[in-house]
């Protein structure tokens, strides 16, 4: 039993011996005492329930009555009709206090029902949410990324190379935009099949980003093509960083069957921003024919 129940267990003792005590030694000026067992069944209904609470009530009024019956003197204070009507009323007030407390108990009920199913809808709802908020990453990431390569897809290259094209329109800055394509690589894919042609992809890939600086942008935009944009360079430092892409790419050993070693060139056109230029379009259209002229050369060089 809680301490606080065992309390409240005590002190309604206390008050029922109370009430005895005061019929016992009810006199004949003052018999207005036994009022207060009416305050008892409200008391113990409310504090301990419906069954207990109208049991310990029908248990003080079993006592009184029989108080009635065995203390004689009692009769003069307490006439028969008065302990009848005393008795009925008792009732009638444990009956009320039941009825009460039974649709108090049962709306409580209910309302904690109703509390819980909506905490758990709460809950429910949470976990939904952040389901769908990681779906959305998720969805974002393979809407922006090219699966083979982990690099940004063509759609996504295009809608950032857009928003620095413009930065650079209004600032005038100094962008560069680089398209890259692997030399001969319907060979590679001819000859050695296409999962060697896909590790020369990925190889490359995971090259030119640790090769790149942060604010540069990479893109898978083709089957064996790439784009960059370089930003905050002038034409000779984009050069110089594609002819070095250029040479390290060159030197890159992608290991097949056993033992053996294969090396690819790539060839590289790149076209810078300059103020006639009003739409990206153009510049990538730019650097594309400076590919085409590289393919040209001869391949394995930048244009
Ligand atoms: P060039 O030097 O003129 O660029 O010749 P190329 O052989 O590289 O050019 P071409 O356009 O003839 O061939 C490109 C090949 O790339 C053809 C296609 O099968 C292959 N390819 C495209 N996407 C993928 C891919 O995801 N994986 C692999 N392994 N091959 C791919
Ligand atoms: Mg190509
Ligand atoms: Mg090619």
């Amino acid at each position: 039993m809680k301490e606080t129940s065992l309390i409240y267990h005590i002190s309604n003792l206390l008050y029922a011996f109370l009430i005895l005590y005061m019929i016992f030694n009810a006199t004949d000026t003052d018999n207005s005492r036994i009022l207060w067992a009416y305050v008892y069944p409200i008391g113990t209904i409310f504090l301990f329930g419906n069954r207990l609470g109208f049991l310990y009530s029908c248990v003080l009024l079993g006592m009184i009555i029989g108080l009635f019956g065995i203390v004689p003197e009692i009769h003069t204070t307490y006439s028969i009709p008065f302990q009848v009507r005393f008795s009925v009323t008792y009732m009638t007030v444990a009956f009320i206090s039941s009825w009460v407390e039974y649709h108090r108990s049962r709306y409580q009920q209910e309302s904690m029902k109703s509390h819980k199913a909506l905490f758990l809808e709460q809950m429910n709802l949470k976990e939904e949410i952040g389901q769908r908020i990681e779906l959305e990453k998720e969805l974002q990431y393979l809407a922006q990324t090219d699966t083979l390569t982990g690099l940004h897809n063509r759609r996504y290259f295009l809608e950032v190379a857009e928003q620095e094209f413009t930065r650079a329109v209004r600032y005038n800055g100094s962008i560069c935009f680089a398209v890259l394509d692997v030399d001969q690589f319907k060979n590679i894919n001819d000859t050695l099949g296409h999962p060697i042609g896909d590790a020369v992809l990925k190889a490359l890939a995971k090259h030119c980003l640790k090769s790149l600086r942060d604010t540069d942008i990479m893109a898978r935009i083709g089957g064996e093509e790439f784009a960059f944009l370089l930003l905050h360079v002038n034409e000779e430092q984009a050069r110089a960083k594609m002819e070095t892409l250029n040479k390290e790419l060159s030197s890159l050993e992608i290991p097949y069957d056993e033992g053996k070693i294969l090396n690819f060139t790539v060839s590289i056109g790149l076209a810078m921003y300059t103020p006639e230029i009003k739409r990206l379009d153009e510049l990538y259209i730019k650097a594309d024919a400076k590919l085409y002229e590289a393919k040209d050369a001869g391949r394995n060089c930048v244009r």
